[in-house]
């Protein structure tokens, strides 16, 4: 099915070539950078050739944490389109980076800026805002992206945003879009069988960036490494984290592949439970290379972990 997609786009797509080069060089038509590779391997899914594509952070960056360095500027000020997690992950470093870049339309509010995690149902949003209690996200936990079902539904507002950026594409990205959702829900039917070993799992996770994960999959978390959200734990703390582990115990401890391994390998150890890595990210890894790999290689090292 594709394959078949495939010829047909390229043939549309020399077919557009053609006449453009009568008049330009060629090119794509959009530029779009993103603040995450999952949102880079979306965009390329559905945009093709249509739209030059980059992200701001790679697969083992924390996304939490980005410096703004002046190529990366650079990117920001030719964007036409933005596309990130939003949710205030971003919030130590895009609201600087895109008033640095200067570039008005891609500023928040504007059809340039496209918040993917506005687009699903959240975890985590607190009952009430209580400064008191730290740096909480009002909007939820951000780290919406490891649910394929969240994918999905941004899939099909990202498909409608690139339209309205570029309108003399919005067949194509439209045509693209009903291709990888029907590729994105069969793979779905797929993981579900295939993870389905994994309900009612309970794990450590190095910082609450699972959550979505473990709703999908039903799994449950019963500790997490950080004490605090981006803080590192001490020793003393990894320990009263092994002594809670008795009253609750947990098949596993699950970390990104950004994420510092020497936590989660000292909780291994004690705990006797395997110490297991997801990409987290398109790229992280060679079996992580695009979205559909990500969660093939997801689900297989959480089930091979279980074993
Ligand atoms: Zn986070």
């Amino acid at each position: 099915m594709r394959t078949l997609t495939k010829s047909v786009s390229n043939k549309l797509l020399a077919a557009g070539a053609l006449a453009l080069s009568l008049a330009l060089p060629a090119q794509a038509a959009i530029n779009v950078l993103t603040c995450e590779p999952e949102w880079a391997a979306l965009t390329t899914e559905l945009a093709g050739d249509k739209a030059s594509v980059s992200s701001a952070t790679n697969a083992l960056q924390d996304p939490h944490r980005v410096e703004a360095r002046p190529g990366l500027i650079a990117r920001t000020r030719n964007a036409d389109l933005l596309v990130c997690t939003g949710l205030d992950l971003e919030a130590g470093w895009l609201p600087l980076l895109v008033q640095q870049s200067g570039n008005a339309k891609i500023a928040k509010g504007q059809p340039g800026y496209f918040e993917a995690g506005s687009f699903v149902p959240r975890l985590d949003v607190p009952a009430k805002l209580d400064r008191a209690e730290g740096d909480v996200h009002a909007f939820g936990n951000p780290h919406v992206h490891l649910n394929p079902h969240n994918i999905a539904l941004i899939s099909a507002q990202l498909a409608k945003r690139l339209a309205a950026i570029d309108p003399a594409n919005a067949a194509y990205y439209a045509a693209r879009q009903a291709d990888f959702a029907g590729r994105w829900s069969q793979a779905m039917r797929k993981w579900e069988t295939q993870a389905a070993p994994l309900r009612g799992l309970t794990l450590v996770e190095h910082h609450r960036n699972m959550e979505y994960l473990m709703s999908w999959l039903g799994m449950r978390q019963v500790g997490t490494l950080e004490p605090k959200p981006g803080v590192e734990p001490s020793a003393a703390q990894l320990g009263q984290l092994l002594a809670q582990l008795q009253q609750q115990p947990a098949k596993l401890v699950l970390r990104a592949a950004y994420q510092d391994e020497r936590a989660s390998n000292w909780l291994s150890q004690r705990a006797h439970i395997p110490a297991v890595v997801v990409p987290f990210t398109v790229g992280a890894d060679k079996e992580s290379g695009d979205l559909f790999a990500l969660f093939d290689t997801t689900v297989q090292r959480l089930t091979q972990a279980v074993k």
